[in-house]
């Protein structure tokens, strides 16, 4: 019997995050109402909490004043939260280049939470989230947590990136009281890790898995090539966008559990996540505006978000860099919360073939990796339009046929006109996070369509 999780539950997760000038619970009780509201419902209270932050800008934010004079916008004058598409959109070089002179008054480093992105560029960017807006965005973690059967006080087997680090008594007495996590290194994916993983999770049994997409799947393959059964959840929530169906499929059929695809950054913090339904994901909407602009039947749209809690370092339409395409209709679990279909990456997640044409790196991440025999991880890295570097691990299936198979499918796919070179490593490197990224582009952005 696990003594400790109702002391977590009742007691330890919520006092540290006191400890920590957070206030969750009103936020938990709001969100656990408002997510059953109708969608018109929903998109009254996004207005009336876009109208709120769009006049604390005017009256309180330089640097949004003055964009709004430029753009002729006039807050108090918005009738529809569409209407805020007059704002123009704010790029992560705005971001950058703004710095500090994005705060509100009153907000500075020293009283709110940074957060910092490596960014596809490696340029890093760093914004700023006031206590109440980060206390929301925690409270909005779990109510979603709770769609994927995790709830404070479980046990977690998280599989992330560089978690191996020694840390602090104080934190692994902290990471005992309220995330109870297990963890697997993504950055040390050898063997002895993964049968140590397997062992802890027979030991503790969290209800949960939570972790980045492809290196959950490359868990599932080893426990499958294992002959191990009895490692399962009732829940596995993937992030870091990479999930292709075939992925999910294995990892569904493996653990004996649904999986609860998510999406967020580390700006905005959660963005949308799947349901118990799952047909598409919800976006946090009583905390977010999200637009999919240029959107059409084949071609996903940009997503352009506006975060309705954060007044420190307001984000008025900020441009993340991801592609969508939305799910219309009511979701069959009965929450009014808008969706996506499917997240497809991001701009340096695209490809293009010879002619320009883009390629979605998701859209071919399955036969790369799955349908071609001998193959157990790929990464595709494209300098210039009609060339491309190909870094392949191979299994011990690997073959002449493998070969010919990849060259192949990078003829059907990107055309005779491709020039791909093929490297064999031991293993692909993977981002200063521990995720794995199956396709980067590093054509200049000024050369793209
Ligand atoms: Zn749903």
């Amino acid at each position: 019997m696990d003594l400790l999780k109702p002391v977590v539950r009742h007691l330890t997760f919520d006092y540290f995050l006191r400890r920590d000038g957070y206030r969750i619970e009103p936020f938990v009780n709001e969100l656990a109402g408002s997510q059953f509201r109708s969608a018109d419902e929903i998109r009254d209270l996004q207005f009336k909490k876009l109208l709120r932050l769009l006049s604390f800008c005017r009256d309180h934010n330089k640097y949004y004043r003055e964009r709004f004079q430029q753009a002729g916008f006039d807050p108090s004058a918005i009738k529809t939260l569409e209407d805020v598409t007059t704002v123009p959109v704010l790029t992560k070089d705005d971001i950058r280049s703004a710095g500090d002179e994005l705060f509100s008054d009153g907000y500075s480093r020293g009283n709110t939470m940074h957060n910092r992105t490596g960014g596809s560029t490696g340029v890093p960017l760093h914004t700023y989230m006031d206590i109440p807006a980060v206390s929301f965005k925690k409270a909005a973690t779990l109510r979603h947590n709770t769609w994927a059967n995790l709830t404070p006080g479980d046990r977690l087997a998280a599989v992330w990136g560089d978690t191996e680090k020694r840390q602090p008594l104080r934190a692994r007495i902290r990471n005992r009281l309220t995330d109870r996590a297990i963890y697997l290194d993504t950055l040390k994916f050898d063997e002895a890790h993964l049968a140590r993983f397997v062992a802890e999770i027979r030991r503790y049994r969290p209800p949960v898995m939570m972790g980045h997409a492809h290196s959950i799947y490359r868990f599932a393959e080893y426990v499958k090539s294992q002959s191990i059964t009895d490692v399962s959840f009732q829940g596995i929530i993937t992030t870091a966008m990479v999930l292709s169906e075939v992925e999910r499929k294995t990892i569904e059929s493996v653990f004996n559990s649904p999986v609860f695809n998510r999406y967020g950054c580390e700006e905005l913090s959660i963005i949308a996540s799947e349901c118990e339904a799952h047909e598409g994901m919800h976006v946090c909407a009583e905390g977010l505006f999200v637009e999919v602009a240029d959107e059409t039947e084949h071609q996903p749209g940009r997503i352009i978000i506006t975060d309705l809690v954060n007044y420190a370092m307001p984000m008025i339409r900020y441009e993340i860099g991801d592609y969508a395409f939305t799910q219309p209709g009511i979701c069959g679990c009965g929450r009014g919360l808008p969706r996506f279909k499917e997240v497809v990456g991001r701009t340096a997640d695209f490809l293009y073939t010879p002619e320009k044409k883009p390629v979605f790196g998701i859209s071919i991440l399955d036969t790369f990796v799955i349908h071609i025999p001998g193959l157990k991880q790929v990464q595709i890295v494209q300098d210039r339009f009609e060339h491309m570097d190909f870094y392949v691990v191979r299994d011990i299936s690997f073959s002449e046929t493998t070969l010919s198979l990849l060259r192949k499918n990078i003829t059907d796919i990107f055309g005779r006109q491709m020039q791909a070179d093929i490297h064999f490593v031991e293993q692909i490197a993977q981002t200063e996070r521990g995720k794995y990224r199956f396709s980067i582009c590093n054509i200049p952005t000024e050369q793209l369509p």
